[in-house]
């Protein structure tokens, strides 16, 4: 069963939710865009539904809200360290159903990929997620063909319809909330795209003997390294390390952990000067595969969800969706030379 409601009884929900949650969800930042004269949609915390944006996609990911984009992870002086404390404030973060897969992602990396990673577990064990029905596949989505278009994994469904909120809930405690509002239950289907106007078939003979093909080529003069790619993507996971000296006593400071990119100038540089995939073609390689190969052989699902937001994002017009189908003739190549 699901619930109705209207805008006064949908922020009443949000407000009995705010002294022990952060609310993320997408949200419009007027000329915040590229373009002085262009907004762009992010995650930011949010106070009432309005605030909500459910006709378009975020630019970026709901990862910052889980995974920050810094994060102190200790204070050290000459002799001692100290791990930073940490907010056990609970977080709700409204997500599309193609991020939800990205989490899944994200939780494979973190936790199930050897020792769990503890600042992330911290993070994640206090997080709920309600999945935004997609009315539309929007520009650039090729979920469907990732099959990231539907999860019911969720702990709460939404569907704006006119002026109203369709939800759903599998959560025992937003049940209670929602039941104790009076509001009229009637039979919900969450809403999920099942077709996108692009579609990428990743062959299913596609192996690493690709990495050789001149198709990379093509990438050493379109990319600029910029990283952007990798931003937005929710399921890029990768991060350095930063020790900040503070200025008024060099001999204590903070260590950082903050996001970086396979794209960008000296991922790759080790002590001694040398650096592994100089050339930009070596680099989209590396993250294609990835995406669409190597992680599979590890957790048995691709990394990339289709999401399409490296596309809407990438200065330079690469498409993601475009490299992964030049996959299935290179790989014929491949084996004709073999
Ligand atoms: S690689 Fe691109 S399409 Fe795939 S999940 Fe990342 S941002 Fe989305
Ligand atoms: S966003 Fe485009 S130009 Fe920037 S690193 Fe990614 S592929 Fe290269």
């Amino acid at each position: 069963m699901g619930f109705i409601l209207n805008k006064i009884s949908a922020d009443n929900f949000l407000s009995s939710l705010k002294d022990e949650y952060y609310i993320f969800a997408p949200k419009c930042f007027e000329f915040g865009g590229t373009y002085s004269d262009t907004d762009t949609i992010r995650y930011s915390q949010i106070n009432s539904f309005d605030e909500i944006v459910f006709d378009k996609k975020s630019l970026y990911s709901f990862k910052e809200a889980i995974f920050h984009i810094s994060q102190t992870i200790f204070y050290f002086t000459e002799d001692q360290a100290k791990e930073s404390n940490f907010n056990p404030k609970k977080v709700l973060i409204f997500l599309r159903n193609c991020d939800l897969h990205g989490l899944k992602r994200l939780d494979d990396i973190y936790l199930h990929n050897g020792p769990e990673d503890h600042y992330y577990k911290n993070l994640r064990e206090n997080v709920k997620f309600v999945v935004m029905g997609c009315e539309n596949s929007f520009e650039n989505c090729f979920c469907v063909s990732m099959g990231t278009n539907k999860n019911d994994d969720y702990d709460l469904s939404i569907d704006k319809q006119d002026d109203n909120y369709l939800i759903t809930c599998k959560d025992n405690e937003f049940n209670k909330i929602l039941a104790d509002l009076n509001i009229s239950q009637t039979e919900i289907i969450p809403k999920f795209v099942t077709s996108n106007s692009v579609k990428v078939n990743i062959p299913d003979n596609l192996s690493n003997d690709i990495a050789n093909n001149s198709i990379w080529n093509e990438y050493d003069i379109r990319c600029i390294a910029c990283g952007r790619c990798n931003f937005v993507c929710p399921t890029c996971t990768c991060f350095s390390m930063q020790d900040i000296f503070y200025t008024d006593n060099g001999k204590v400071g903070e260590r950082r952990r903050i996001w970086a990119s396979c794209m960008v100038d000296g991922f790759t540089d080790m002590a001694g000067g040398h650096s592994y995939r100089v050339k930009k073609g070596q680099r989209m390689r590396y993250k294609v595969l990835h995406k669409v190969l190597n992680h599979k052989k590890r957790y048995g699902e691709h990394m990339c969800v289709g999401c399409g937001r490296c596309d809407d994002i990438c200065p330079e017009y690469i498409s993601f969706s475009n490299s992964i189908n030049k996959l299935e003739n290179a790989m014929k190549e491949v084996t004709s030379n073999e």
